[in-house]
C-alpha cells in the first residue's frame, strides 16, 4: 500500500468507528489525503457538504492537536458537543467560558489529551506568544474563511491578521474552509493566509434536497397563511423566517403566535440574553419557527431544519444561498420559499445607492432579481451564478414542478401602461395598482387619479395578481423604475409599442402561494401517514427528544434526521445491527442504543428488552474503541464495578486479550499469589483491599493464561 492509500484506509476506518459513516462524500478523501501529507488546502463546499470532517479526520490521524479557528461561540460549542458525543476529545477556548475552563483546555491540549481545539480568532491572536507555541499543533483550520475578504459579504477585519499563522507555524498545514466564495474571494483567501500551493477543492453547489419556490406579489395575509401551512406540515420540526427588518420579524412572530404557533424572534436589537434564549429554544426544538433578521444563523449548526422562508428579497445570491442552505443539512428533503415584491427590489436598490459602493453590489442584486423572476428552472439559475452548468432541469423548484402557464397579457400591459402615461409618469407601483383597482384612497383622489380613464380598469384582478404582473412587465422591459426619481414607473419604447397595439406580450399566470400543487400534495401525505416507516420515524424522533433532554445535548447531536430515517428503514434489533445504521458510531451505539432499539422492538411487537448478553457486548464495543473504564461506566450509566464484571466475563470467553489497562502488574500478582498460597481464604482477605471487580479480572486473566499454557503445551 502506498502512503495515500494507507491514509485513506485509516481515515475510512475512523469514519466508521467514530461517525458511523461508510463512505466519503465527494472531495473528502482528496482533501484529507492532501492535508495529511502536509499540504495546505482551500475548501469550498456548500453548507451541509461535509466540511467539518475534512479537518476532523486529519486531526484524528495526526499527532498532536488541530486548532480550529471559528468566528462564533455558539458554533464552537455545538461542534465540540458533537465531537465529544462521538468520543473524540475536543475543547473550545473563548470569551464565553470562564478563564479556569479555558486554562484547563489549554493544559489538556498541551498534554496531548485534546485532538481538536476550537478557538476564536481574537483569542488566538491575543495569545499567540503564550500557549500556542507550547501546543503540538498538527493542523490549523480556518472556518468561515470568506470572512477574510473585503470582497465577500461578511468581512471581519480580525481575520486579516491570521496571515501570521503561516509565518509562525511554518511546517503546519493550514486549511481554509468556506461555503460562500466567488473567485475573487477565493483568491483573496489564498493570498491573505499566505497558503503555499494549496489544494483547491470546489465542491458542487447543488443541494438537490432543497426545494426552491418563489412567490411574487403575495400580500401579508397570504404570506402568513403560507408560513402557517409550512409549520403545520412539519409540526415537530423547526424552520426560519428571514425578514429584512426587526419590526418585520416581530410582526410575523406575533401573527404566528396569535394563530397558536410556537414562534420566537431573533435580531441584533435584542440583548445578548434574549438572543441566547431564542437560539436555545430553536436548537432544542422548543419553537416551530424563529422569525429573524440575517443576524440569525451563522452559529446555527442544527442539521434538521426542514424549511427556510424569506419574507424579503436578500441582497445577493450568496446570502440567499447560505440562508436557505441552513435547511436540510442532513441531506433529507427540505423546503424553501422566497416572497418577492418589486417594493423589496426598490428598497435594496436604495440601500446600495446609499452605501457608496454601487458597482459590485448592484450587479449582485440584479442576479438576485433574475433568480426571483426566472421562468426557467431556478436551480439552473443558481448554479450558473456559482459557475456551474446544470444540464437538466431540477424537478424540485416551482418552475419545474408547476411550469408557469402563459397567457396573452397584451391587454393588461395596455391598461397598466396607459395608466402610467395618463398620470404623466408620476406614480410608483403601489399607486399604479391602486389606480387600476379603483381604490378610493385619499391621496389618489387628491391627486385626481380617480378621474383618469383607466381608473378601475383592472378591478377584476386582485391586488397581488397586479403586483406580480407589473413585476413581470418590468422584468420584460416594458416599464422601468426610475430609482433616482422616487421610484416612479416609466414606459419604455418597447412598452409603447405594446400599448399602441404594435406588439403582443405573453405573461406567466399568477399562482397564489399555498395553492402550489406540490405543497398541497405534500401536506396531504404528511397528515395521514399510514406508511409504517414514517410512523416509526416519528416515534424515533420522540425517543431522540427524550434522550437529548436526558443527556443535555441538542436533539441533532444525538442523531440526525438522516440517521433516524436509515434506522426506521433498517429497524435494527441488536447493537450489531444498530452499528450498520449510517451515522451511528461506536460510542453512540452504546450511549443511546438501548432506548432506540427498545422503541423499534416495541414497534415490531417484540419485547422491548434486548436479547440476553447485549450489555456486556456493548462493553466489548467500548473496549475495542479504547474507551477507559470510568468513561465506559459513564456512557452506559452503570457503575465501574459492573463494567469490571463485564470485562472479566469477556476475558473468560476469550473475547478480550489485551487487558493490560484494567489492572496493574502488582495487583495481578498480589491477588493471584494469595489465591495460590491460600485458595480458601483469599477472597475474604482480598476483599478488604480490592474491589470485587478487580479480583474477578485478576482471576480471569490468570485462567486465560492457564488456557494458553495448555494450548501451547
Ligand atoms: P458543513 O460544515 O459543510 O456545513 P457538516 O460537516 O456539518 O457540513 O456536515 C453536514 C452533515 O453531513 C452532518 O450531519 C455530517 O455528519 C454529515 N456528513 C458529513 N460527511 C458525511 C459522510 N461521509 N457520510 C455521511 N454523512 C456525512
Ligand atoms: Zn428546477
Amino acid at each position: 500500500m502506498n502512503r495515500q492509500d494507507n491514509i485513506s484506509a485509516r481515515a475510512l476506518e475512523l469514519l466508521r468507528k467514530f461517525y458511523g459513516y461508510r463512505s466519503f462524500r465527494p472531495g473528502q478523501r482528496e482533501i484529507i489525503e492532501a492535508v495529511c501529507s502536509g499540504r495546505d488546502a482551500v475548501v469550498l463546499m456548500p453548507t451541509g457538504g461535509g466540511k467539518s470532517l475534512c479537518y476532523q479526520l486529519p486531526a484524528l490521524l495526526g499527532d498532536g492537536c488541530a486548532v480550529v479557528i471559528s468566528p462564533l461561540i455558539a458554533l464552537m460549542e455545538d461542534q465540540t458537543a458533537a465531537l465529544v458525543s462521538n468520543g473524540i476529545p475536543a475543547a473550545a477556548i473563548h470569551s464565553g467560558r470562564n478563564e479556569a475552563d479555558n486554562r484547563t483546555a489549554i493544559e489538556a491540549a498541551a498534554a496531548g489529551r485534546v485532538k481538536l481545539l476550537y478557538v476564536s480568532p481574537e483569542r488566538l491572536l491575543a495569545d499567540l506568544d503564550t500557549w500556542p507555541s507550547r501546543l503540538p499543533i498538527s493542523l490549523i483550520a480556518v472556518d468561515e474563511a470568506h470572512c477574510i475578504s473585503q470582497w465577500g459579504h461578511d468581512f471581519r477585519p480580525v481575520y486579516t491578521q491570521l496571515s501570521v499563522l503561516k509565518e509562525q507555524f511554518r511546517s503546519v498545514p493550514v486549511m481554509a474552509l468556506t461555503a460562500t466564495a466567488d473567485r475573487l474571494t477565493r483568491d483573496d483567501i489564498t493570498t491573505q493566509l499566505g497558503l503555499r500551493d494549496p489544494l483547491r477543492w470546489v465542491g458542487s453547489f447543488d443541494r438537490p434536497n432543497l426545494s426552491l419556490k418563489v412567490y411574487a406579489g403575495a400580500t401579508k395575509k397570504r404570506r402568513i397563511e403560507a408560513i402557517v401551512n409550512m409549520i403545520r406540515r412539519y409540526p415537530n420540526d423547526s424552520g426560519i423566517v428571514y425578514t429584512l427588518s426587526r419590526a418585520g420579524a416581530e410582526e410575523i412572530d406575533e401573527a404566528l403566535r396569535r394563530m397558536g404557533m410556537r414562534s420566537c424572534v431573533y435580531h441584533a436589537g435584542m440583548n445578548a440574553d434574549d438572543r441566547a434564549r431564542a437560539q436555545r429554544a430553536f436548537t432544542n426544538g422548543d419553537v416551530q419557527a424563529v422569525c429573524a433578521t440575517v443576524a440569525f444563523g451563522m452559529g446555527i449548526d442544527k442539521s434538521n431544519i426542514r424549511w427556510v422562508i424569506h419574507n424579503n428579497l436578500p441582497a445577493n445570491i450568496e446570502s440567499y444561498y447560505q440562508e436557505i442552505g441552513r435547511a436540510g443539512r442532513d441531506g433529507m428533503p427540505a423546503e424553501t420559499i422566497l416572497f418577492y415584491s418589486v417594493q423589496d427590489l426598490i428598497t435594496r436598490r436604495h440601500f446600495i445607492d446609499d452605501s457608496g459602493r454601487p458597482g459590485i453590489a448592484g450587479e449582485k442584486l440584479e442576479w438576485m432579481q433574475r433568480y426571483a423572476e426566472s421562468t426557467v428552472c431556478r436551480r439552473r439559475v443558481l448554479l450558473s451564478y456559482f459557475g456551474e452548468t446544470a444540464e437538466h432541469d431540477c424537478g424540485n423548484c416551482d418552475v419545474c414542478l408547476d411550469p408557469p402557464s402563459r397567457f396573452d397579457g397584451t391587454v393588461l400591459v395596455q391598461k397598466a401602461g396607459s395608466a402610467i402615461l395618463r398620470t404623466d409618469s408620476q406614480v410608483g407601483i403601489f399607486m399604479l395598482t391602486d389606480i387600476l383597482r379603483g381604490s378610493a384612497r385619499a391621496e389618489l383622489r387628491r391627486r385626481g387619479f380617480d378621474r383618469i380613464k383607466t381608473y378601475g380598469a383592472g378591478r377584476d384582478l386582485p391586488q397581488e395578481h397586479w403586483n406580480a404582473y407589473i413585476a413581470q412587465m418590468i422584468q420584460l422591459g416594458l416599464f422601468e423604475i426610475a430609482f433616482d426619481d422616487s421610484n416612479r414607473l416609466r414606459v419604455t419604447p418597447y412598452g409603447m409599442r405594446v400599448i399602441r397595439g404594435e406588439a403582443r406580450v405573453e405573461l406567466s399566470l399568477y399562482v397564489a402561494p399555498q395553492r402550489g400543487k406540490t405543497g398541497r400534495q405534500k401536506a396531504e401525505q404528511r397528515q395521514i401517514t399510514s406508511d409504517p416507516t414514517e410512523q416509526l420515524f416519528e416515534q424515533l424522533k420522540a425517543v431522540r427528544k427524550a434522550e437529548a433532554d436526558r443527556t443535555g445535548v441538542p436533539a441533532y447531536v444525538v442523531f440526525s434526521d438522516a440517521t433516524l430515517t436509515d434506522m426506521a428503514r433498517r429497524r435494527p434489533r441488536t447493537i450489531d445491527e444498530l452499528l450498520q445504521v449510517s451515522g451511528v458510531g461506536e460510542r453512540k451505539s452504546v450511549r443511546y442504543g438501548k432506548r432506540f432499539i427498545g422503541a423499534i422492538r416495541k414497534f415490531e411487537g417484540l419485547g422491548a428488552t434486548m436479547p440476553q448478553g447485549t450489555t456486556y457486548k456493548e462493553t466489548l464495543i467500548l473496549h475495542n474503541a479504547g474507551v477507559p473504564l470510568g468513561e465506559m461506566a459513564q456512557i452506559k450509566g452503570v457503575s465501574v464495578e459492573t463494567i469490571k464484571g463485564h470485562i472479566a466475563r469477556l476475558i473468560d470467553e476469550d473475547m478480550i486479550t489485551n487487558f493490560a489497562s484494567y489492572i496493574s502488574r502488582s495487583e495481578y500478582e498480589t491477588i493471584n499469589d494469595l489465591y495460590r498460597t491460600n485458595p480458601e481464604g483469599a477472597a475474604k482477605i482480598l476483599s478488604e483491599d480490592y474491589p470485587g471487580g478487580t479480583i474477578r479480572i485478576a482471576r480471569a486473566i490468570y485462567n486465560y493464561n492457564q488456557r494458553r499454557k495448555q494450548d501451547n503445551g
